[in-house]
């Protein structure tokens, strides 16, 4: 019979982390940090109940079944730990997993692991390996700790509810994690992968979502005779090229008014007056680097784009790998991130009698 009861410790201070709102309280991708780690427990069904512990019972509005226990937490986080040890000793249980609510990405797979592992093993921790080389300090000397033996220790931390219980309540000291009680009791621990996600969010940094931007662009030029065609950096084989103060590559204009448009830093022809003579019959690709230039300078990225080339010729499935390859090459861009679509417009217009070109863009970009 599954006997499992799992503890979340979100009454912590917060001293490292600036905000007026204790951070397990944070809303962090659209719930309160803690609820990441409470709803995957609840959907784990692996938990006979699962104790919240908290600062202030007052701050949880939302009302939960009676499987999930709201207790208030001690000064210390081993003194919240040991409240709610002592709070569950009346249901005999025989397995508790202990976790810290500032980890809110770990997986409900690695639930699964750390309760298995309690089946051979009276401790069981998930560690990682340090991507950091890590320095010790004793006294006034330094010391290299061995990046391979050295573990960063995560939680859930999965025990046999006897044996953290009587360690807890023995306890003086106060400690940084469950882990360390079998430490300093020479205490075999089973180790297993943590993950690599499951870090904790110890810094108001730490999530504060990247602020992602769209921008649109459109263009057209007219068609004339005795002009060769650049779309998207690429030349065409055609009858006809696209009139213009420049090579009137209308890929390339409308990707750098949408760019412009999601940096928010107005239009093409802000930086390009037309008449502007340096500019006269100036290739595209030279006016989409300094903007690419400016993008990379303020630390934006380019999540994707999507463009819509509109004539009835040339076929654009002709040359589509061709454009999408030259763009990857100007935006530094991958070719997956990119799509290019050909759209006629029923002979209609201007465009329907191939005297002009459009297109239209759409992009987004993060900071
Ligand atoms: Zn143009």
């Amino acid at each position: 019979m599954m006997n499992n009861y799992f503890i979340i410790l979100a009454s912590g201070q917060s001293k490292r982390f600036n905000s007026n709102k204790p951070k397990q309280y944070i809303t962090y991708r659209n719930k309160a940090l803690f609820e990441h780690s409470l709803d995957k427990a609840i959907e784990s069904k692996l938990f006979k109940k699962i104790i919240l512990v908290v600062n202030n019972k007052k701050q949880i509005k939302k009302k939960y079944s009676k499987d999930i226990a709201i207790i208030k937490g001690g000064k210390e986080r081993s003194d919240s730990s040991l409240i709610a040890l002592k709070y569950i000793k009346k249901f005999s249980p025989n397995n508790v997993l202990i976790h810290d609510a500032a980890r809110p990405n770990f997986t409900i797979g690695l639930l699964n692991k750390l309760i298995n592992s309690l089946k051979k093993n009276k401790a069981s921790v998930p560690v990682i390996f340090s991507k950091d080389s890590i320095k010790y300090k004793v006294k006034n000397q330094l010391f290299n700790l061995n990046r391979k033996n050295s573990y960063l220790t995560q939680t859930p931390q999965a025990f046999k509810f006897k044996d953290i219980y009587d360690l807890s309540i023995k306890q003086k000291n106060i400690i940084q994690d469950e882990a360390t009680l079998f430490i300093d009791n020479n205490l075999k621990i089973n180790f297993i992968k943590g993950e690599a996600l499951n870090n904790k969010i110890t810094f108001k940094e730490d999530i504060i979502n990247t602020k992602t931007y769209f921008g649109i662009g459109f263009d057209i030029h007219r068609l004339i005779k005795d002009k060769k065609l650049y779309l998207g950096g690429v030349k065409i084989p055609f009858h006809s090229g696209l009139k213009g103060h420049s090579d009137g590559d209308v890929i390339l204009h409308s990707i750098i008014d949408a760019l412009l448009g999601a940096m928010r830093k107005k239009d093409i022809g802000t930086f390009f007056p037309d008449n502007k003579n340096k500019f006269k019959d100036i290739r595209s690709p030279k006016m989409l680097k300094p903007i690419v230039d400016i993008l990379n300078r303020s630390n934006f990225y380019i999540n994707n784009l999507d463009i819509n080339l509109i004539c009835e010729q040339p076929k654009v499935s002709k040359y589509r790998n061709k454009i999408i390859s030259s763009l990857s090459n100007l935006l530094n861009l991958d070719k997956d991130l990119i799509n290019l679509k050909g759209k006629t417009v029923e002979k209609l217009g201007l465009i329907g009698k191939e005297k002009a070109i459009a297109c239209e863009v759409i992009c987004s970009i993060s900071q």
